[in-house]
Formats: structure tokens, sequence, C-alpha cells
């Protein structure tokens, strides 16, 4: 049977690589291509969009795809709804993959923010030093701050950056011990992230709340009504072998 993930996430590789010597299953893997040099795959890559609802529905018809796995990003969240409305369209079976949000600990100095224009607005008027995590496509209310100094860490380097910025280029996963020394390193009092969830970049959550570091943190859009999802790759696995046995595969 043959299995397109829409992918750019830990979860989505996984599961290529759990399933991609599975001979239950013809497995292709989708990447925006956002990223200048994308992890190397298990599985053949398609790079780049679909061209909308309709396009992802041609695709899903024309490329005889059996099931389609959403393991975007949870904040991916036009990717979502094409996925969604394409497999409506065409009767193709649908799973996302939703990782839990983080949640808040004791000792955390969280502000809540519903959008990056706020995360900007909330590091304050006064001058700070402040370390960014959001990826390179959204700093433009960053731009519109420029009395902060940014450390702005990033899978590429942004093109266009704020007056006062250093950059660091990196994937993840990030240990706690160098997050914590990272932030020390560069005097950090505020980090801006997005609450993406996961393990591979939750530990500089720990290492700011071990050193007291406020954070502002962007939370995540609502899943659309009617999708079914599973947390974890594991999970999204057992669900298409057991769509594979239904099929007699
Ligand atoms: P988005 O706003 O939901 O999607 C914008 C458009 O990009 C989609 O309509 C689609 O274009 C194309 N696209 C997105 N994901 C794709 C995929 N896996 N394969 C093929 N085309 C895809 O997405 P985004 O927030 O820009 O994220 C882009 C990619 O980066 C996603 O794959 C996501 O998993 C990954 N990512 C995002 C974040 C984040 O914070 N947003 C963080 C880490 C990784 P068409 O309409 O032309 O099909």
């Amino acid at each position: 049977m043959h299995v397109l993930i829409l992918g750019g996430t830990t979860e989505a590789s996984e599961l290529a690589r759990a399933i991609a010597h599975d001979s239950r299953f013809r497995v292709t893997l989708s990447l925006a291509g956002r990223t200048n040099s994308p992890a190397p795959q298990p599985v053949p890559i398609h790079i780049g969009g679909f061209g909308g609802i309709d396009g992802l529905a041609d695709y899903l018809r024309d490329q005889e795809i059996d099931a389609l796995v959403d393991a975007t990003h949870p904040f991916a969240a036009q990717m979502t709804r094409h996925a969604l409305a394409a497999a409506n369209a065409t009767g193709t079976a649908l799973l996302a993959i939703h990782r839990p949000a983080w949640v808040a600990q004791p000792g955390d100095r969280w502000h809540v923010v519903p959008g990056m224009p706020q995360a900007a607005a909330a590091i304050g008027p006064a001058a700070r030093r402040v370390m960014l995590t959001i990826g390179q496509q959204e700093l433009a209310p960053f731009l519109a701050a420029p009395h902060h100094h940014y450390l702005i860490r990033s899978i590429d380097r942004p093109t266009t950056l704020p007056p006062d910025a250093e950059t660091i280029t990196a994937r993840g996963p990030f240990a706690e011990p160098d997050e914590r020394h990272l932030l020390a390193a560069h005097r950090i009092e505020v980090l801006v992230t997005k609450n993406a969830g996961g393990s591979a970049t939750r530990a500089k959550l720990d290492a700011a709340r071990a050193l007291g570091i406020e954070v502002v943190i962007v939370s995540r859009p609502a899943l659309p009504d009617g999708l079914e999802h599973v947390p974890d790759a594991p999970s999204a696995q057992r669900w298409l072998e057991a769509h594979a046995a239904r099929r007699g595969e």
C-alpha cells in the first residue's frame, strides 16, 4: 500500500525509518523544501508544495496513495487543513501525528501569547537580551522591535535580521547542559519559542527554568475538527499496520 507522509518533523522521519523496509508499504515522504539541506531519509522524497488542496488531491489520485499521514509540525496549520480537505475529497485514509504540547512546570516563568507579533510585544519597551528559537520564517515582528539584542538559532541562517543580532545555525536534538551553557554565556534574559512539544527541543525550557529565565511561548493552533490523530510515530505505525491488515496485506 502506498503511504504518503507529510513531513518536516522528527516524527515523520521516525515513521519513515520504521516502515521503510516493511514490504507491506511503499512510502513517499514529502517535505516543504524550507531548509537548504534536509536530513537524509531512507525513502523517496517529494520536495515542495502540491499547489493547494486541489493539487494535493490530484497528487493523491495520480500517485494512488492509499493512506496519508500528516506528520507536519504543530504550527504547520495550513498543510494540516489541506491534508484533511484533500483526503475528504479523494476518500483517502488520513491520520495526523500531533505531539502533545509542552506544559509549564513549577519554577517556569512562562508568558503565553497567541502569535508572533504578541511575542515581540511581550519582550517589552526596554532593551533586553533575547534568544529566538522560532525558525527563520517569522522574524518580521522582531525587525519591528530593533531595540533588543537577539541571539537567533535556526536550521539555516535567516536572510533578514534585526540590526543587533547574532545567529547560530543548528539542528536539534539539544541537551540541557548545552542549552544552559548557551543561555548563560550569552546572558540571555528572555527566550522566545513556539510551543512545539516533543523532546528534541524541550531542553531549552528546562535550562531556562534552571536559570530563572523568562520564556515567551507562542501557543499552537488548534487541530481541525474531525481529524483523527495520535501522539507519536509508533502509534501511527500501528494505525498503518491495522489499515494494511484490513486490506488483507
Ligand atoms: P504551512 O504554513 O502549514 O504550509 C504552507 C504550505 O507549504 C502548504 O500549503 C504546502 O504548500 C507547503 N507544505 C507544508 N508542509 C509541506 C510538506 N510536508 N510537504 C509538501 N508541502 C508542504 O507550513 P509551514 O509552517 O510553512 O511549515 C513548512 C514545513 O516545515 C512543514 O512541513 C512543517 O512540518 C515544517 N516545520 C514547520 C515548523 C513551523 O514552526 N511552522 C517548524 C518545524 C518544521 P501547497 O499548498 O503548495 O501544497
